[in-house]
């Protein structure tokens, strides 16, 4: 299948600024083409479809760094706790009860809802991750799956037995080790998943000192700082990308500057859970590679890139009391190179360029919200919403277009399964 896109208005957001009448096109999976209109080749390229952009705007895909998808079956249970109490007292109760069809299913709303957003990679840590992947590969979409999860789950040998039954062969999927925080899994766990990604040659991923309470009892108990504990321990010998960082103090951010990690922010959920306000400007500032995530939809509740972004630019302004920092191009730049670099995806996807995969997304120009457009990024940042989104590729397949996810997606089952698990989880849990 070959496609071209005309008339483009392209987010070239490396060099910060749009290029107008672009063509882009592709061929199966991949960008062969990326300029303008008038350009020998595009002219000449022959293609099974046209698609005409109209002058609308053409991003790379948004790349949610850091979500557990299947946690849509929880959304709008158990709001407004202290994640402590939410976490420990609620979800990890309610979760015993899942089943791989629950996850299965719940993985596939959470990735519809990122669809619509113009989402087309996401990271999602859970458990029963051969659910979690048979979801993306039946929807299409891009997957960096996470290999580990709980105590039980992160002994060397259970990672490996997990990991080793899992696709390899698919080009959407990829892997990385992952210990869900220093506070679920001991010393011994967090040691074995960093020798399983130091033997598979995986990258990590780890919650790290989200709340207070989290960064108060690791120095109580090992007499280090979260990040001086799984520096201790080899996290950052690998790369590394760290979900949240709100309490990481100067000294400790600094000294992971010049290590291979990068720090997904999830404004939303911590907002939410009353967590704090994650330093990421002044990480930013000191040469971290920060990326967005939405976290799981029952800590957000939502599951959408540009609220992220949003929330993500005007939370340090408010802080630091300075309007001239985090412009909307460097949210774009966030969701895009920043996240695709921390996924260890930044040969192939992040960027509209020719040899990158065809993960696109079509914002619309003429919506009521965001006209007059006098500045593309920030018509994105500060006034986009999931509704501007016409069109989702990912891998050169549209999967949402004006309203409407492909033939193949059966959008009735996914909801009547989750509203079905979702009743029956709350009977069985008695939350
Ligand atoms: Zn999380």
């Amino acid at each position: 299948m070959k496609t071209k896109i005309i008339n483009a208005t392209l987010l070239d957001v490396e060099n910060n600024k749009v290029n107008y009448n672009t063509t882009v096109c592709i061929d199966n999976s991949n960008i062969v083409f990326v300029g303008e209109n008038e350009n020998l080749f595009a002219q000449s390229f022959v293609s099974d479809k046209v698609i005409d952009f109209e002058g609308d705007i053409l991003s790379a895909g948004f790349i949610n760094a850091h979500n557990h998808n299947a946690m849509t079956l929880f959304r709008g249970l158990k709001d407004d706790l202290p994640l402590d109490k939410w976490l420990f007292d609620n979800m990890f109760v309610i979760e015993k009860y899942l089943n791989k069809n629950d996850i299965y299913y719940g993985t596939q709303l959470g990735l519809l809802e990122g669809l619509k957003s113009g989402i087309t990679t996401n990271f999602d840590s859970y458990f029963n991750q051969d659910a979690i992947v048979q979801a993306n590969i039946d929807l299409k979409t891009r997957l960096v799956c996470s290999v580990g999860a709980t105590q039980e789950q992160n002994s060397y040998n259970s990672i490996i037995n997990m990991y080793k039954d899992l696709p390899k062969d698919n080009e959407l999927i990829s892997y990385m080790a992952y210990a869900h925080s220093i506070y679920t899994i001991d010393t011994k766990g967090l040691e074995d998943t960093v020798c399983v990604a130091r033997d598979y040659k995986l990258p990590l991923h780890i919650h790290l000192a989200e709340t207070l309470n989290e960064v108060g009892e690791c120095v109580q108990k090992y007499n280090k700082t979260p990040i001086q504990l799984i520096e201790d321990i080899g996290f950052f010998e690998h790369k590394c990308l760290i979900a949240h960082g709100v309490h990481i103090d100067k000294d400790d951010y600094l000294s992971i500057v010049q290590k291979n990690v990068s720090v997904a922010h999830c404004p939303s959920s911590n907002m939410k859970l009353g967590s704090g306000i994650a330093p990421i400007y002044s990480m930013i500032e000191a040469g971290i590679n920060v990326c967005l995530g939405t976290d799981g939809p029952a800590s957000n509740n939502s599951i959408d890139m540009f609220r992220e972004m949003y929330l993500g630019s005007l939370l340090q302004k408010v802080n630091l009391h300075e309007t001239q920092i985090m412009p909307a191009s460097l949210l774009v730049k966030m969701a895009t190179i920043n996240a695709a670099k921390a996924l260890n995806l930044d040969n192939k996807i992040g960027k509209i360029k020719e040899g990158y995969k065809a993960d696109l997304v079509r914002i619309s120009i003429n919506d009521i919200n965001i006209l007059p457009l006098n500045d593309y990024y920030s018509g994105i940042v500060y006034s986009g919403k999931p509704e501007n989104v016409k069109m989702t590729m990912v891998n050169g397949e549209i999967l949402y277009e004006n309203g409407k996810f492909a033939d193949f997606i059966d959008t009735d089952k996914i909801i009547f399964e989750c509203k079905n698990a979702n009743k029956r989880l709350k009977i069985e849990s008695n939350i």
